[in-house]
Parts: structure tokens; sequence; C-alpha cells
């Protein structure tokens, strides 16, 4: 049992210096409650307490093991990670329970077979393959169900996507309909409007990328709550190229594939779109760990409100993973995998990258 005596960042309403109980891993009371407990008290003078961060969007056999991942993304001070998809021959990588990053892993995503099929998905035809892939990874213990909606971005010519829908509705309602009966969630990988439309209309809870939508489809996304991670960090790797892959004019089109990206991101918060920091590490140019940092820093760098940006790290996250009831704040019961900062991240979300004590 231990008392934390620190600003506090991560508890909704409640904000300045602070007491935060800790016992067997968990929180169990703050304020006035954890005081009163007696415990051994550790001061965290000058310091803010915040829940550790979490990355929505990341690819677990991609940039190295799983295991050396998992291990990167502990270094960093990662609560969770959510694996989305990876080649159908590989194992669902797993972490510990009791040890952060927590991994809710998708399984192989489920995609179209032939032309547009991603490499990190089953290619399927048919709604009734679809509900059954479902059901299979119902029964492998996948935490979340990912479906490949559209191609990748046209890098020769911004503002298009490679086979822009390659998935039925009939499909995506088929795997969305046997997810819920199985209690798990859908995300889409989409990008477009006419995929994003098609998953949305299909009630996915998740749109990954989702490049070159418009005000109207983002209005849709919001009034629908569903969850976007626009994955900026992903196109600026390309950009900074450090392998060297493309010429001048084809860093150029990128940049104005991330110009846009970037309007939309900004349209969307002000929209109320509800934003998740997803950083897709472990693709090009994207370390894991250190990734989810990278797309934070991207959102600040366009202008999203470094507050809406520590909530899209934390509890939104948390809630897109369904474990908003022992993650992405500090709450009774929560688990306590909390990072010190120097100051507060809600106004500068990147001190969590600097933690000056942490608990794990
Ligand atoms: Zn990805």
């Amino acid at each position: 049992m231990c008392l934390l005596a620190a600003g506090l960042a991560g508890a909704g309403g409640f904000s300045g210096p602070a007491a935060v109980l800790v016992d067997r891993g968990r929180v169990r009371a703050l304020g006035q409650e954890a005081l009163q407990a007696g415990a051994p008290r550790r001061e965290l003078a000058g310091l803010w307490l915040s829940p550790a961060p979490l990355d929505a969007h990341v690819h677990l056999h991609l940039g190295g093991t799983p295991a050396a991942n998992l291990a990167a993304s502990r270094a960093a001070g990662l609560a969770a990670v959510r694996d989305l998809g990876h080649q159908p021959r590989l194992e669902t990588p797993r972490g510990e329970n009791q040890q952060p990053p927590l991994v809710q892993a998708a399984g192989p995503g489920l995609g179209a077979q032939g032309p547009g099929g991603s490499w990190l998905a089953q290619g399927l035809r048919g709604p009734q393959a679809f509900a059954q892939a479902v059901a299979t990874r119902a029964q492998a213990r996948a935490g979340v169900i990912k479906l490949f909606a559209s191609g990748l971005l046209d890098f020769a010519r911004p503002g298009q996507v490679l086979h822009p829908l390659t998935l039925g509705r009939e499909e995506m309602r088929a795997a969305v309909a046997e997810a819920g009966r199985a209690g798990l969630r859908v995300t889409a990988h989409a990008s477009g409007e006419q995929a994003v439309r098609a998953a949305l209309a299909c009630g996915v809870q998740g749109v990954e990328h989702g490049f070159f939508l418009g005000r109207e489809t983002l209005q849709e996304m919001a009034a629908r709550g569903v969850s976007w991670s626009p994955t900026l960090a992903a196109v600026q790797a390309h950009i900074r190229d450090t392998e060297g892959r493309y010429d001048q004019a084809q860093r150029g089109r990128l940049q104005e594939i991330a110009r846009r990206q970037a309007a939309q991101i900004r349209l969307g918060a002000a929209l109320g779109v509800r934003l998740v920091l997803g950083s897709d590490a472990g693709s090009y140019g994207l370390p894991h760990g250190q990734a989810a940092f990278l797309e934070m820093a991207a959102w600040l760098q366009v202008g999203v409100a470094p507050e809406l940006v520590f909530r899209a790290a934390t509890s939104r996250p948390a809630r897109a993973l369904g474990l908003e009831s022992e993650l992405g704040g500090i709450f009774p019961g929560a688990r306590a995998w909390l990072l010190a900062c120097h100051g507060d991240p809600r106004q500068d979300p990147l001190h969590l990258t600097r933690p000056a004590w942490r608990s794990f």
C-alpha cells in the first residue's frame, strides 16, 4: 500500500495537488479518503500524475518481433496497445494480463479475396464467410475485429485510394452482426468517402486512417460516435523516408496528402469526431512505443488542442478498447499504471514522453 502525493491529470474534473492511494496494483482511493488510510507516503513534489497512455493501432509483427515490440511499448510507458492485423499464418500476439502493456488483438484482419485484399488480412468472400471468420476470431479470444474496407492510399495521386471499396455491404453487415453477438467491436481500415460511408452504414465502431473524407462524412462520424485514428505520423514517416524510397516529386505528393489529413483532423476535432490516438506502429518509419508520441506530436503540430490530444491518448482509447473501467484515468479501481511528469500533460501531452517517475 502506498500513498502518492502529486498533481492529478487524469481524474475527471479533479485537479490540483492530490493524494492517490495505491494497493496491489490498483488505485483504491483519492483525496481525503486516500489520506485517511495512513499508508506510507511517497511525495512526488512538483510533479503531475497521469494515467499511462494507450496506442489503439499497432502491428506487433511488424518492425521487429512481437516480444521486442512489446518490450519497446512497455519502455515507452504504454498501458495498452491494440494490434490491428497481421498475416494469417502468424500467431496472434498476446501480452501478460498483469503487465503493461495490455494487448488487445484482432488476429488476422478480414479482407477481400484477390485485388485490393490486404496482406494483413484473411481473404474472404460472401457474408457467411465473414460471419464465420468473426466467430473463429471470437473462439481464438480476439479482442476486436478488423475489417479492410479499402485499399491503400495512391501515393502518386493525392486524394485517391487504390481499390476504394473492397468489401460488400452484406459482408460488412454480417461481420458487424456476428461481432455484436460475440461482444466484440469492429474497426475498419477505410480511406476515402466511399469506403468510410459504407463502413459507417454497416455499423462499425471505428475508422482507421480515414483519409480524404470531407465535412459531411466527418459529421456523420461525429453523430454516430465512431472512433477515428487518422494515422498522420504514418504519412510523415513516409515523408521523412529514412530508407530513401521516394524521389523529391513523390515526397511532395506525400506532403500534399499530409496537408489534407491535417486539415481534416482540425475539422474533425471542431465537429466533435471522437479522435483516438492510434499510431500504426510497426509500419514504415514508426518504431513501437515511440510511434504513439510521434502521433501526438503530429496532432499538436497541426493545431489540435493539447487537452484533446491528452484525452485521445488516455480516456478515449481506453473506452474504444472497452477498458474504461481500468485504464485511461485515475479513479478507484483503475490499474495503477501511472506516470509522474514535470508539467501538466493536459497542457502539454509530450510531458508523457519524459516522465520523472513511473509506477512500472
Ligand atoms: Zn495499420
